[in-house]
């Protein structure tokens, strides 16, 4: 599927950085994806062989140890990962946002400690911002840590980490009160820590528990957890920038390069989807036919590809954006929302082009069916992302009369 989805304008590097990514999905991938996610099964080999490549490290800056390289090189090696297996993207994402947020936020001491190590894939990253009672809205957060010495005490509940499990090295937003007033608004008493621990369930570290994986209808391999912190003390030289009160500012600011991220996976899952449908629809033939040749179905395919192409133009504008050293919200927040709509219609049709066979756990459209709903929540669901969209264009299109 060479014509769909060409990016104009890439170096050589980045045409090289690319094919290399395509061609370990092609053979490391796409082939046992499937098997793996039914089995729920964490791919180890695969993310072995992204340490091999130099993927963890890939935006890290060079005198870290990474690559070095742009947002849009990033989600250009999501979008072919994805069309994998989405969930090997999600191992790298997370770590990829405390990385950025590391690189743009953390003190010097914090960034040699970390990024040497998360650039080979040693330590990997997750992030937590939701609890039980709330994702949407952040301002709500009850977790809090107060402060006692030289350390901070964390107590509080936390939901659905991406690689809560697997990763070593969890950025944590919660309440702290320290420094800031009675009356303070909700967003300027927020920190984020940078939390340490030992990969695996259970009490990971004194005060830290994590207590296994979420079941969930798709997005499989990939673990999702809560954290439990009851009691749990952490140095104050592990406050994201060493100052108390910024905590939601950095972690809005790692989600806005992760919202790309995301509208990349929905971009990568949607082409897949395309690739299956195309090549299904040549093969079924009904009424004397292929059903490629009935004119419905090749209308379908028609409003797929178009959808792939529309929603990989705006994931690229918006990765381009925040490289070049632009606010992007606005572009970020319409590329997320509209790659994730668009990947699971695309998802849809190509299941409906699968007739019966799309039901079939031995068909690849039946995993991406469960897959694709997860896009539509991450990073902030369809209405927040309108809520940021609507608010910008009240500010760019302020009334003047
Ligand atoms: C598989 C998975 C992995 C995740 N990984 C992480 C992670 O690594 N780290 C992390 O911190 N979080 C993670 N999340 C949490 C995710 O960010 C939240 O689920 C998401 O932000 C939505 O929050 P919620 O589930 O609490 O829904 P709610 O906020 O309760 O929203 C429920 C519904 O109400 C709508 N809604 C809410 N407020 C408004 C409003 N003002 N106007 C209109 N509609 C509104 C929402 O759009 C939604 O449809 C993950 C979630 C999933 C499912």
């Amino acid at each position: 599927m060479a014509r769909l989805a060409q990016t104009a304008g890439l170096t050589d590097i980045q045409r090289e950085i690319l094919s290399t990514v395509r061609d370990f999905v092609d053979k490391e991938i796409l082939p046992v994806a499937t098997e793996l996610e039914h089995r729920d099964e964490y791919p180890q080999q695969i993310v072995d062989g992204l340490k091999e490549l130099g993927l963890f490290g890939l935006m890290i800056p060079e005198e870290y140890g990474g690559l070095g390289e742009s947002l849009l090189t990033y989600a250009l090696c999501v979008e072919e990962i994805a069309r994998g297996w989405m969930s090997v993207s999600g191992i790298v994402n997370t770590h990829f946002i405390v990385a950025y947020m590391l690189k743009q936020h953390g003190t010097q001491e914090q960034k040699d400690h970390f990024l040497p190590r998360m650039a080979a894939g040693d330590i990997r990253g997750a992030f937590s911002m939701s609890e039980p009672a709330l994702g949407s809205d952040v301002s709500a957060i009850t977790s809090k840590a107060v402060k006692d010495g030289d350390e901070y005490v964390l107590t509080g509940q936390k939901m659905w980490l991406t690689n809560g499990g697997t990763s070593s090295l969890v950025a944590v937003l919660v309440r702290s009160d320290e420094g800031h007033p009675e009356g303070t608004a909700p967003h300027k008493s927020m920190t984020t820590f940078l939390v340490e621990k030992e990969p695996g369930f259970g009490e990971v570290r004194p005060g830290l528990t994590i207590p296994g994986k979420i079941d969930k209808m798709g997005y499989k391999g990939v673990d999702t957890t809560e954290l439990i912190m009851d009691g749990l003390r952490i140095p104050a030289d592990r406050v994201l920038g060493g100052e108390t009160g910024r905590g939601f500012y950095q972690m809005m600011d790692g989600v806005e390069v992760g919202r790309v991220n995301v509208a990349a996976r929905g971009c990568g899952v949607a082409q897949r989807a395309f690739e299956l449908g195309v090549s299904y629809a040549q093969q079924r033939h009904t009424f004397g036919k292929p059903i490629a040749q009935h004119q419905a179905i090749q209308f379908k395919l028609a409003e797929m590809a178009t959808k792939v192409e529309a929603a990989h133009a705006m994931m690229v504008n918006a990765a381009r954006k925040k490289d070049s050293g632009e606010r992007n919200d606005l572009e970020a927040g319409m590329a997320k929302y509209l790659a994730s709509e668009y990947c699971k219609e695309v998802v849809e049709d190509a299941f409906r082009i699968h007739g019966g066979y799309g039901f079939s756990k031995e068909y690849e459209i039946e995993r991406l069916y469960r897959e694709a709903p997860m896009l539509l929540i991450g990073e902030g669901t369809a209405e927040i992302q309108k809520m940021i969209i609507g608010r910008r264009l009240l500010e760019e299109y302020r009334f003047q009369g």
